[in-house]
């Protein structure tokens, strides 16, 4: 496993930014409703595993072959990885071991009923060979990849220009690209964080993975996704992917976070701003460290607010301004 040593600065200070005036705006907001609820991985049991969810290699557009692909992911401490080159699967039998699991996908790219771009969907666990026809609509692509045994991520929708109509007029995934590096390096599109709390503030509770996307051997390991499961399989892998048992990070280590009586904790790596975002008109609380400083930890009480409260999920930046986060928890 990639973790860091988690290292507590001493004499860090949390700028406990008082912010609470935002709660007589969110008051404001609509009624609760019911929302499906995501699995909180810091108060499972299980074993975090590094994973790659987006890898491209030269079966499509990669600049190496699979068996190439992998062992640069392996080297670099991942234990899972997603291959999900454009339109195609890949043979990758007796590419797992203990230590390590490879999952059989591919980016499916079917219209929009829009006009906009097509849709970019990371499909996972596909068997091989598999073929999706380009010309199927958007929601019956979804629905033969599902009916196969695969889940679908919503993919960097800032980089392909879509909105919420775009987002929404498909259903049945799992998960968004809350970050993909390569739109990062490309053209500075690769967070997509409004995209996603819009999804959850109509009721979508779907969870955010971060992607390397890698194309080029020098775009791994800028974005990952940390899963907690019980076993390195399959089977469980993809049920953490879908019931949002991880986080996603592009350096930060998210140590702990849940919430107890009223308050959300979190504990992470050093870093110089924690967030806490939720519903509702402003919808947010930040705490910042002092200049030149860290912080490890920040809570937010958010006491009897909490019924107002459909989603709350962390963000936390460090002093290289990379970000991490958990997904929506209430
Ligand atoms: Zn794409
Ligand atoms: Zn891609």
């Amino acid at each position: 496993m990639d973790r860091r040593t988690f290292v507590k600065i001493s004499g860090a200070v949390a700028a406990q930014s008082a912010v609470l005036s935002v709660w007589e705006a969110a008051a404001q907001s609509p009624p609760a409703e019911p929302a499906q609820s995501l699995i909180n991985p810091f108060t499972q049991q299980g074993q975090w595993f590094k994973a790659a969810l987006h890898v491209h290699t030269t079966t499509s557009d990669g600049d190496v072959d699979v068996p190439t692909r992998l062992a640069q992911y392996r080297a670099a401490g991942y234990q899972v990885v997603a291959v999900t080159d454009h339109w195609k699967t890949n043979d990758l039998s007796g590419c797992s071991d203990d230590q390590f699991l490879c999952i059989s996908g591919m980016e499916a790219h079917p219209r929009t009923g829009t006009g906009a771009p097509t849709h970019h969907f990371v499909c996972l666990n596909l068997p091989h060979p598999f073929e999706l026809a380009r010309d199927l609509p958007a929601q019956a692509l979804i629905d033969q990849v599902i009916n196969a045994g695969g889940k679908v991520i919503y993919a960097h929708p800032y980089w392909t220009a879509h909105s919420l109509e775009e987002m929404t007029e498909v259903s049945g995934y799992v998960g968004i690209e809350v970050f993909n590096a390569v739109c990062q390096l490309a053209c500075n599109k690769g967070h997509n964080s409004v995209h996603w709390d819009q999804l959850l503030n109509k009721g979508r509770i779907v969870a955010g993975v971060a992607t390397d996307d890698v194309h080029a051997t020098g775009q791994i390991n800028l974005g990952w996704t940390m899963i907690k499961a019980p076993s390195l399989d399959t089977n469980a892998v993809l049920n953490a992917i879908e019931s949002g048992c991880f986080y996603s990070s592009c350096g930060p280590i998210i140590e702990d976070c849940r919430i107890e009586e009223g308050t959300i904790r979190v504990v992470t790596s050093p870093v110089r701003q924690i967030s806490f975002f939720f519903d509702g008109a402003a919808g947010g609380h930040v705490v910042r460290a002092g200049a030149g400083q860290t912080l490890t930890t920040a809570q937010w009480n958010f006491g009897n607010r909490q019924p107002k409260c459909r989603w709350i999920r962390v963000e936390v930046v460090d002093q290289d301004d990379k970000y991490a986060w958990t997904n929506p928890m209430r």
